[in-house]
C-alpha cells in the first residue's frame, strides 16, 4: 500500500462520498471536496506546461490560502517537491531559497501578497489566470535544475522540502517523503477525531511542517473543511472562534497569549461556541498561559511536541487525558521514543531520541548533517532534552543548546520563562545564557502588556519568591515585541546574539 501512496490522494475518498462540502476555503475561493481532483490536475498541467518534471523542486512563495494549498498537491502530483516559503521574506531571502533548493520553477500568488507580486514582477515572472483558483505568478524558467531521482515507494519518495524554523540558526532543508506526512496527517486526524462536521482553523503556515501535515494533510484525510488564514490576527480569530463553527484550532503559544493579552487589553469577551479541539505546539507551553486560556474556553489546553525533522509530531497530550501541567504527553502511536543519558542524569534529564515513520528522510544535499542527526540505526536525535515520568509521559525540558550551566548548576530557560510568564504584565518571555569570563549569565526578555507600564522592581520580587538565586536573569530586558517567525516561534539565536553584545 506505501508504494502508491502520494499526498496528492489525501483526499480522495470523500471525492464521490459528499463532493459537495467544502474542502478549502479562504477569503476569495473555496473549493468542494467533489472539485478539489479537478482543480490539482489543472495546476499540475500548467506547471507541467511550463516546464517542471519530475523530481524537480518547485518554490512556492506564499501565505496561506487555497491556491496553495492546492499547488502543493498539484506539484506532488508531478512527482515533484514543493517547498513553501512565507511570502513576507525579502527578495534576497527568496533568491537564496531559490539557489538553495535549485528549483525549476517559483511559484508566487499574488492575492495573498503585494510583495511577493513585487517579488515576481522583478523576476520576469508571466501571470497565469485559473478560473476558480485565482492568479498565480510563475517565475522564470531555471534550465540549470537537476531533477532528483524519482522513487516508486512512497516512503522513499520526497513530497516536500520544509526548512526549520531556524530558532537556533540558519534554517536546515528537511526532505520529508510523502509517507512521512501521510502517517502524520492520519495520526494528527486520528487523534483529533477529525470528522467531515469539522471546521479547522488554518492560521499555521503551510510553509511550517506543523502546517503542512497537521492542518492540510489532517483536515483532508478527515473531509473536514480548513478554513486557509494568511496572517495572524488576534481580532480575526475572535471573529472567527465566535461566528465561523470553528471546531479545531492550532496554534504556537505566542498566538494564544497574544489572543488572551488582546481580549483583556480590548475589554473583549472571548466566545467559541463550535471549539471542540485546542492545540498548542512547536515551541514550549507555560502553566499560567494554559490556565488563562483553560478558564477562559472551558476547554482543555492540549500540548503537542515535535519538529519539523519528524514531520512534526512526537509525543502528544491526548484529547481524553486532559493534563493540568505543561507535559506534552505521551509519544504518539506507532512510533518508538528513548530519553539517552537518563540514567547518568541526578535529574532523569537526557536527549530525547525518536525513531519511526515520522523521521525525515535527510537533510537537502547534506549527508554529514543527516548522518550526525540520524544515527545508523534510525534513531533521530532531537537535540531537546527531556524527561520521562513513570506513567509513559514526556516532558521536555529545554533544547540542549539553550541549556545554561551557571556556576557548574543547570539552568533550564523553560522554568525561568514559565515563572516570567505568572507575572500578569508578562505576555511572554524568553530566556538566554550570556557568556561571561568563563561563566554563564541568565538574560531575560519578556514583552508585555501593551500600553501598561511594568513595576520591574515588583517582577523581581515575584522572581525571589519563585526561583533559587543562581536562576535569576542578572538582566531583564523588556521589548516591543519579541523577535518571532511566521509561526510566531520565538528566534532565540537573535536574542542570544543580542544579549552577547550586550547592546541591548
Ligand atoms: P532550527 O532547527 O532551525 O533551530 P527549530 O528547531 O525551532 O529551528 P522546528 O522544527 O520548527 O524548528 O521546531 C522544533 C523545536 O521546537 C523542537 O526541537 C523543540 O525544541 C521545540 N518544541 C516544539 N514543540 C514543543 C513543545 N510542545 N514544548 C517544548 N518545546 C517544543
Ligand atoms: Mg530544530
Amino acid at each position: 500500500a506505501q508504494g502508491s501512496c502520494r499526498i496528492h490522494k489525501v483526499f480522495e475518498t470523500w471525492t464521490a462520498k459528499h463532493g459537495s462540502k467544502l474542502a478549502l476555503v479562504d477569503d476569495k475561493f473555496s473549493i468542494k471536496y467533489g472539485d478539489l481532483g479537478a482543480s490539482v490536475e489543472a495546476v499540475a498541467h500548467e506547471l507541467e506546461q511550463s516546464g517542471v518534471r519530475a523530481g524537480d523542486r518547485v518554490l512556492l512563495v506564499s501565505e496561506n490560502c487555497v491556491v496553495l494549498a492546492v499547488s502543493i498537491l498539484a506539484v506532488s502530483l508531478l512527482d515533484a517537491w514543493s517547498a513553501t516559503v512565507n511570502a513576507r521574506l525579502s527578495p534576497r531571502e527568496i533568491e537564496n531559497f531559490l539557489t538553495h533548493s535549485g528549483a525549476r520553477r517559483a511559484l508566487y500568488f499574488s492575492d495573498v501578497s503585494p510583495q511577493a507580486k513585487a517579488h515576481g514582477i522583478q523576476q520576469g515572472a508571466v501571470n497565469v489566470d485559473w478560473p476558480g483558483v485565482g492568479e498565480l505568478m510563475i517565475g522564470p524558467l531555471n534550465e540549470a535544475a537537476v531533477p532528483e531521482p524519482v522513487e516508486t515507494d512512497g516512503s522513499r519518495q520526497v513530497a516536500a522540502m520544509v526548512y526549520t524554523s531556524g530558532t537556533t540558526g540558519a534554517p536546515k532543508a528537511v526532505m520529508l517523503t510523502h509517507a512521512n506526512l501521510l502517517f502524520i496527517g492520519a495520526n494528527g486526524c486520528r487523534m483529533r477525531k477529525i470528522a467531515p462536521e469539522d471546521v479547522v482553523y488554518g492560521v499555521l503556515p503551510l510553509s511550517h511542517v506543523y502546517g503542512l501535515s497537521s492542518l492540510l494533510m489532517a483536515s483532508l484525510l478527515g473531509g473536514a473543511a480548513l478554513h486557509l488564514v494568511p496572517r495572524y490576527q488576534p481580532d480575526v480569530l475572535a471573529h472567527a472562534l465566535e461566528n465561523d463553527g470553528i471546531t479545531i484550532l492550532h496554534g504556537a503559544p505566542a498566538m494564544y497569549a497574544k489572543l488572551l493579552e488582546w481580549s483583556e487589553r480590548e475589554g473583549k469577551l472571548l466566545r467559541a461556541p463550535a471549539l471542540r479541539v485546542a492545540q498548542s505546539g512547536g515551541a514550549p507551553l507555560t502553566l499560567p498561559l494554559k490556565q488563562v486560556f483553560e478558564s477562559t474556553f472551558g476547554l482543555s489546553l492540549q500540548n503537542g511536541y515535535g519538529m519539523t525533522e519528524a514531520s512534526p509530531s512526537i509525543c502528544q497530550t491526548r484529547l481524553d487525558l486532559p493534563r493540568k501541567d505543561c507535559s506534552v504527553g505521551p509519544p504518539i502511536p506507532g512510533i518508538e521514543i528513548r530519553v539517552q543519558g537518563a540514567e547518568d542524569s541526578a535529574e532523569g534529564v537526557g536527549e530525547l531520541w525518536v525513531r519511526g515513520p515520522n523521521v525525515m528522510k535527510g537533510y537537502y544535499r547534506a549527508p554529514e548533517l543527516t548522518a550526525e542527526a540520524i544515527t545508523s540505526d534510525g534513531w533521530l536525535r532531537t537535540g531537546d532534552l527531556a524527561r520521562l515520568e513513570p506513567d509513559g509521559t514526556v516532558s521536555i525540558v529545554g533544547r540542549s543548546k539553550e541549556l545554561i550551566i551557571r556556576s557548574g548548576f543547570n539552568v533550564y530557560p523553560i522554568e525561568v520563562e514559565q515563572v516570567l510568564n505568572a507575572f500578569p504584565e508578562v505576555v511572554q518571555s524568553a530566556v538566554v545564557g550570556r557568556q561571561v569570563e568563563g561563566n554563564e549569565e541568565v538574560v531575560a526578555f519578556i514583552e508585555c502588556t501593551k500600553g501598561m507600564g511594568i513595576d520591574l522592581q515588583a517582577l523581581r520580587v515575584h522572581l525571589q519568591a519563585n526561583l533559587s538565586p543562581y536562576k535569576m536573569p542578572s538582566e531583564i530586558v523588556v521589548l516591543d515585541q519579541l523577535p518571532a517567525a511566521a509561526t510566531g516561534k520565538i528566534l532565540k539565536k537573535e536574542l542570544q546574539d543580542r544579549a552577547a553584545r550586550k547592546v541591548i
